[in-house]
């Protein structure tokens, strides 16, 4: 149990960051002042929060036969993540075209790319005992049923990130042991109005969706994590923080964290106080993927 893998079949993308002035209108061309690259993709991230832990961890992704394609493995197994499993194939990466106004204010399209074209037979990696297998909802649903449903027979435990929040077909619900999403995902998935600042709105959407799902973490930034494990609510006070640089990935980094420990043998209850640690570092510091802790930096203030 103790050297169980994290196995996350999910998202990789290329985001392209172009900072200008104020944002283009329809029809104009505007000089920006910079453009960076970074990789991303809540898959990618995922699995690489859990190697930083100290995790076993295997990313099944799917990139395109472009030059992003090149760059998204190189960074991957750089960080040495197991990339046997980053597949390549024809047509474009995943790509996230990003405008960031001196204001402030982002737009951002996405291109889901290679990541539309990850299927059952791409997930089919040897499962044991305890394993613990991630998915999001960046690649298609039907890769991720397949995979849950197959990981569930030898025994691996499954942890689905509603996100971005889709519905759920009742043979993928039936096979999630833990949702993990965030207020607004979980008012999309509950079909009901949630409030972060009222926990019973929270709880009482958690509970609407545990017909079908065991586990389910609700992540509320700033306040925390309330989980409804079975018939126990758990609450995690969020972390004080003493800057907050950039919150993108801090759900990345929670659901990478959550997947370590578990795979690691410790029981949910507890991973669900290391997770909320370790995304608390993430804020604190620029990026997605560059923002993830090692487990050093989480002890340090757990
Ligand atoms: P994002 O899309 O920005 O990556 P998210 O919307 O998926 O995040 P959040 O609920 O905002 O997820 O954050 C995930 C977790 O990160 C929280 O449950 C908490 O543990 C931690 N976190 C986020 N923001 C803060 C903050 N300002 N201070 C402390 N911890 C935070």
């Amino acid at each position: 149990m103790g050297n169980a893998k994290v196995i996350v079949a999910g998202s990789i993308n290329m985001d392209v960051v172009v900072r200008a002035a104020r944002h283009p209108r329809p029809g104009e061309t505007l000089l920006g002042q910079s453009v960076q690259f970074f990789a991303g993709g809540k898959g990618a991230n995922q699995a690489i929060a859990a190697h930083r832990l100290g995790a076993r961890a295997t990313l099944i992704a799917r990139v395109g036969d472009d030059s992003f394609g090149g760059s998204l493995r190189a960074f991957v197994s750089q960080e040495g993540l197991d990339t046997q499993r980053v597949l390549a194939t024809g047509g474009a990466s995943g790509t996230a075209l990003i405008t960031v106004a001196d204001s402030g204010e982002n737009t951002i399209v996405v291109v889901p790319g290679a990541n539309g074209a990850l299927s059952p037979v791409d997930v089919e990696v040897d499962i044991e005992p305890g394993d613990v297998l991630v998915s999001q909802c960046e690649i298609p649903a039907q890769a991720i049923e397949y995979f849950f449903v197959r990981g569930k027979r030898p025994g691996a435990l499954t942890l689905l990130n509603a996100a971005p929040a889709r519905p759920l077909a009742p043979a993928l619900a039936a096979a999630v042991d833990i949702l993990v999403v965030n207020e607004s995902e979980l008012a999309t998935l509950a079909g009901t109005a949630v409030g972060a600042r009222d926990t019973g709105t929270v709880i009482a959407a958690a509970r609407s969706l545990q017909s079908a799902i065991g586990n389910v973490v609700v992540t509320l930034g700033e306040r925390g994590v309330v989980a409804c494990l079975g018939p126990v609510v758990k609450t995690v006070p969020g972390r004080r923080v003493e800057a907050v640089a950039d919150t993108t990935g801090a759900g990345d980094g929670f659901v990478g964290a959550l997947a370590a420990r578990l795979a690691a043998g410790e029981p949910l209850a507890q991973a669900l106080v290391f997770a909320n640690a370790a995304a608390s570092i993430c804020v604190e510091r620029p990026g997605a993927a560059a923002s993830m802790p090692t487990m050093a930096e989480v002890l340090a203030v757990l």
